[in-house]
């Protein structure tokens, strides 16, 4: 699987650290508001179990799978529910976990969505921030690290359902899937 790789852009240990700088500001954010926290699936959820062990304070947690990308590096564009979450989320203040926040098409989709349902607020969270492929509106309330306008994988990323397990974020060298 090494081979595979370009180079490592955050290590574990960075990773954890992040993690928890994250889960502090969130716990501070939502003292007392009894947050939903929604994991999108599966990209999110090696992320997903480490912040909500860092997040201290009384919180649901639920999941949803999406699909976009199918097996292509370039997101389809139209997102679609693949199994959809089972709270009531009406009045009640939703906090998304995302692996990456990339066109920001699967992030407009589902604050449409929650806030349709009734959500008293939705906000985002995604461990990694692609800002110049972005192209709705739309920004993360909170994320880990910023990255360029490069394929990655790791800890929960994935390139046609590999690389998941990794315990880093690395980039994908590009004879993998140009
Ligand atoms: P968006 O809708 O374009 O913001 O895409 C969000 C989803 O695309 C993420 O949840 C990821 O599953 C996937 N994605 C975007 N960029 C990458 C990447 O560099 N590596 C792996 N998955 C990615
Ligand atoms: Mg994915």
């Amino acid at each position: 699987m090494k081979n595979d790789l370009k180079s490592i852009l955050f290590k574990e240990e960075q990773i954890k650290q992040r993690v928890i700088e994250l889960g502090d500001i969130i716990t501070k954010d939502y003292q007392g508001k009894k947050p939903i926290v929604l994991g999108v699936l599966k990209g999110c959820v090696l992320f997903f179990s480490d912040l909500v062990k860092k997040i201290d304070t009384p919180l649901n947690i639920d999941f949803i799978v999406l699909s976009s990308y199918g097996n292509a590096t370039v997101s389809s564009g139209s997102v679609k529910i693949v199994k959809d979450c089972e709270q009531d989320v009406s009045g009640r203040e939703v906090l998304i976990v995302d692996d990456i926040m990339d066109s920001g098409k699967t992030g407009l989709f589902l604050k449409d969505l929650l806030l349709k349902r009734g959500a008293k607020t939705v906000k985002f969270c995604t461990l990694l921030n692609k800002q110049s492929r972005r192209v709705c509106g739309i920004s993360a309330d909170y994320y880990g690290f910023d990255v360029g306008d490069e394929f990655v994988v790791g800890y929960g990323l994935d390139y046609c359902e590999m690389y998941r397990n990794l315990p880093y974020i690395a980039v994908l060298n590009e004879d993998k899937y140009r």
